[in-house]
């Protein structure tokens, strides 16, 4: 059923833009060409404004003019610095988060970690809707521990949400590590991590989430959760830029008993002490390996102000309009021309973007990015995804999107396009 709060009309679009708290957020960001509409920040987030300014110091102050001194100037301590920041956002307290490596790494270490912790038990619960690079390295792990564990996936009937029955009846007592998206990256599909990390611990297991998908959109209480490990992405919604360094989280009562499986110079405890045998960091720090990109750090340093500044619960509020709106969009505008919503319609159970279903999907993905000025992406087999990024997305740019998405099927513009994928959808 649309949505009665909504009235049609590019107008109705405009007076929810001058009624929008973040509008003035727009503006940091650096946006060249205003015409195209950008809805795939969940996959890169627009650069800031600041952030070219930031990387130049970086490169003609502190690189150029510092040179090896800048370690101690601030480099050294770039990974747990950021992490205070991105505790912030995911509700974590002092000495919990560092970021460093990617977010596959991450969890990778954390996984192992995990199983560690639990030696007894074989089972890994995951469901069918993760990332496919999350169960990869999933199933790596195993593969590196001799096959000895099990890798269980609560099935998704309808690819778009998995219900708590199906994930919960393969939690038990074999099960070492309960390990899910927080938010689903083809649907949007939201679990409620508290409810599933409770559930996880009353059986005995550990609680890992990967958060790439909702960190900087959706309100998370990692302490209050009681959650054991996390891991996120920072060049989505946080703006980090391409290849930005993912971040890991580790409850601080975990800290003296879990192990990184990458023994690297910087989890040491004491790095430059050249000692011939490790000993582990003493807290989070452990779960370092290598030497941290350093000038990814400081760019994601300077995109993470401005998602505090503007404050989580702001960002969720409109995150929330945002994605009611375009679902009554799709219902009023896109349904007529063959398209499905393939994202949760309740509120509670999504994150920040919807995906859209069409027979067509890669076609028409195609046209809309070359000739109509509306960069979403696209994901197998169907899925257009639009990602909607409350510090930039206007209501304007929805309006105008989907009268362009419907334009493009109305005039057929998607035949002109093969149906061969490229590369990189
Ligand atoms: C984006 C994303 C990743 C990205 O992993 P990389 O190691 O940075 O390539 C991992 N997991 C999920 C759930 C994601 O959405």
């Amino acid at each position: 059923m649309p949505n009665r709060r909504f009235e049609p009309g590019r107008e109705f679009s405009e007076s929810l833009d001058a009624a929008d708290e973040l509008r003035a957020f727009r503006t940091r960001f650096a946006i060249p060409d205003p015409q195209l509409i950008y809805l795939d920040g969940n996959s890169l987030g627009r650069p800031t404004r600041d952030v070219a300014n930031r990387l130049r110091l970086a490169a003609e102050d502190e690189w150029a003019r510092d040179l090896i001194r800048g370690w101690n100037a601030g480099w050294f301590r770039a990974p747990s610095r950021l992490g205070e920041s991105i505790a912030r956002l995911v509700g974590a307290g002092p000495g919990q988060v560092l970021v460093t490596d990617s977010t596959s790494v991450n969890l990778f270490k954390l996984t192992l970690a995990a199983l560690a912790l639990r030696p007894e038990r074989t089972v890994i619960v995951s469901d069918a809707l993760n990332f496919p690079s999350d169960l990869y390295v999933l199933q790596g792990c195993l593969e590196l521990l001799g096959r000895r564990h099990h890798l269980a996936l609560a099935p998704s009937p309808n690819g778009i949400t998995v219900e708590d029955d199906d994930l919960l009846s393969h939690v038990d007592h074999r099960t070492a590590l309960v390990c899910l998206s927080h938010v689903a990256f083809k649907s949007g599909f939201l679990y409620d991590a508290a409810s599933v990390t409770r559930r996880a611990h009353e059986a005995g297991a550990l609680a890992l989430w990967d958060l790439s998908h909702s960190v900087g959109v959706v309100p998370i209480e990692l302490d209050r959760w009681e959650v054991d490990f996390a891991v996120g992405c920072t060049y989505k919604y946080l703006n980090g830029g391409p290849g930005a360094p993912a971040f890991l989280y580790v409850r601080r009562e975990l800290q003296e008993k879990a192990f990184s499986p990458i023994w690297g110079w910087f989890g040491q405890r004491n790095p430059f002490a050249f000692e011939l045998e490790y000993t582990p960091g003493p807290g989070v720090e452990r779960f370092l390996a290598g030497t941290p990109p350093i000038l990814s750090l400081l760019a994601l340093e300077t995109a993470l102000e401005v998602a505090i500044e503007a404050g989580i619960e702001p960002i969720r509020r409109k995150s929330i309009a945002l994605t009611d709106y375009l679902i009554d969009l799709v219902d009023t505008v896109l349904e007529p021309v063959g398209f499905t919503l393939a994202s949760p319609r309740e509120t509670k159970r999504r994150g920040s973007h919807i995906t859209l279903r069409h027979p067509e999907g890669y076609r028409i993905s195609r046209a809309l990015a070359t000739e109509m000025g509306v960069l979403g992406d696209f994901r197998e087999p169907d899925n257009l995804r639009l990602g909607l990024s409350p510090l930039y997305t206007t209501f304007g740019e929805l309006w105008d999107a989907v009268d362009r998405i419907r334009r493009c099927v109305d005039e057929a513009r998607y035949l002109r396009y093969p149906a061969e994928r490229l590369p990189v959808t």
